[in-house]
């Protein structure tokens, strides 16, 4: 009998996941009855509000509960149909989670995706995907900069930041990207021609920030909000604005209040800035657009798409950590399988 690998939530984290955090549950795959599909994953994508996802707390989804198995965006390919929208070989994504096998149909549908040669299918848990979409939204609808602006990008060597980055370029930003270590600002810098990258590891990160916003701010992309973000908030401009994308250095800190000191909100007051929460899934009617839009950049060379590849289903539990140890470049995938 074939079997299916998945892995279960066993206990919520206190702090980072470790290895009583999740279970691997080997069990009997069952077969597949009228009006489902079987997909076999491919590709499964690592974001840090994974990790918002098992707290017990209200959030923009519904917590995963003990025993289910962790939710996460995936990519497959169809190995048998019963379901007339899935045909043998398709390539297909959606919320398939920790799984080796995932059951489609009408209750849990997943959506087709174009196969291009020369393009990796996981691009499209990635800059052609949700990542990609965030980048646009955050970007070109809600920081909307001008040219001539100075923009800053925090997370910016992540998957979200380094798209967003290269789209602020695009529209003739002056474009700041902040991240750990002097390789990623490296990479921003001569790989995807920022202007300049700030070591927020460094202990003149300050400094740092500072010389490299002569002119103030205009547009802040948040990734990553705490002492970051206040310090950027202290440097806006007349006018500015935020596009709040996420606020990962407190997500391993669980429901205690992380980000937004009395000094934050005094600079955006004083400064009349004007502040955006937003979450991708409700645009999710323009990702075919947008995807479009940057697949012809990239195919023209003029987008750069990072990404990092983690080997083996069993690497999920640890190598989603490589987030807030800021061991990825670009989009953290893990490839299951061939
Ligand atoms: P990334 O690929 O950017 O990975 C996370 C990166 O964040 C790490 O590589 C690390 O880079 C940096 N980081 C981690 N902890 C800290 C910290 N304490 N201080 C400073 N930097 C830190 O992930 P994504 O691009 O997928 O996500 C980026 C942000 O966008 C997250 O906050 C995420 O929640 C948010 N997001 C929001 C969406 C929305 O709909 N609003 C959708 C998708 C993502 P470094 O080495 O530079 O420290």
């Amino acid at each position: 009998m074939p079997t299916n690998r998945r892995f279960a939530l066993r206990q919520r984290p206190e702090g980072r996941i470790d290895d009583e955090t999740f279970e691997l549950v080997e069990e009997e795959l069952p077969e597949i009855g009228d009006g489902e599909a079987l997909i076999r994953t491919e590709w499964i994508s690592l974001d840090p509000t994974n990790r918002t996802w098992i707290e017990d707390m209200p959030g923009y989804l519904p917590p995963v509960q003990i025993g289910e198995t962790m939710r996460a965006l995936g990519l497959g390919r169809v190995v048998e149909s019963k379901h007339p929208d899935y045909e043998e070989g398709q390539l297909v994504q959606g919320l398939t989670g920790w799984t080796e096998n995932f059951i489609a149909s009408d209750a849990a549908p997943l959506q087709r995706v174009p196969e291009i040669e020369g393009v990796s299918p996981s691009l499209y848990l990635g800059a052609l995907g949700m990542t990609g979409l965030t980048a646009w939204v955050g970007m070109k609808e809600i920081g909307k900069p001008k040219e001539g602006e100075t923009v800053v990008v925090s997370a910016a060597a992540g998957a979200v930041g380094s798209v967003a980055g290269q789209l602020a370029k695009r529209d003739g930003a002056r474009v700041v990207g902040i991240a750990g270590g002097p390789e990623k600002g490296a990479i921003l810098t001569e790989k995807l021609g920022f202007d300049a990258a700030v070591d927020h590891r460094a202990e003149d990160w300050r400094e740092q920030l500072k010389a490299a916003t002569p002119d103030g701010i205009d547009v802040d992309f948040e990734n990553v909000g705490g002492e970051l973000m206040d310090a950027i908030f202290a440097r806006l401009n007349l006018h500015a604005r935020v596009a709040l994308c996420g606020l990962i250095s407190g997500y391993n800190e669980g429901p205690a209040p992380v980000a937004g000191s009395r000094d934050a909100f005094g600079s955006l007051l004083i400064k009349r800035a004007t502040l955006q929460g937003f979450i991708v899934l409700d645009h999710y009617d323009k990702l075919a657009r947008v995807s479009a839009q940057l697949a012809e950049w990239i195919a023209d060379g003029s987008l750069e798409p990072l990404e990092t590849v983690v080997e083996g289903f069993e690497q999920l539990p640890s190598a989603i950590n490589m987030l807030f140890d800021g061991a990825n470049v670009g989009k953290l995938v893990v490839r299951i399988g061939d």
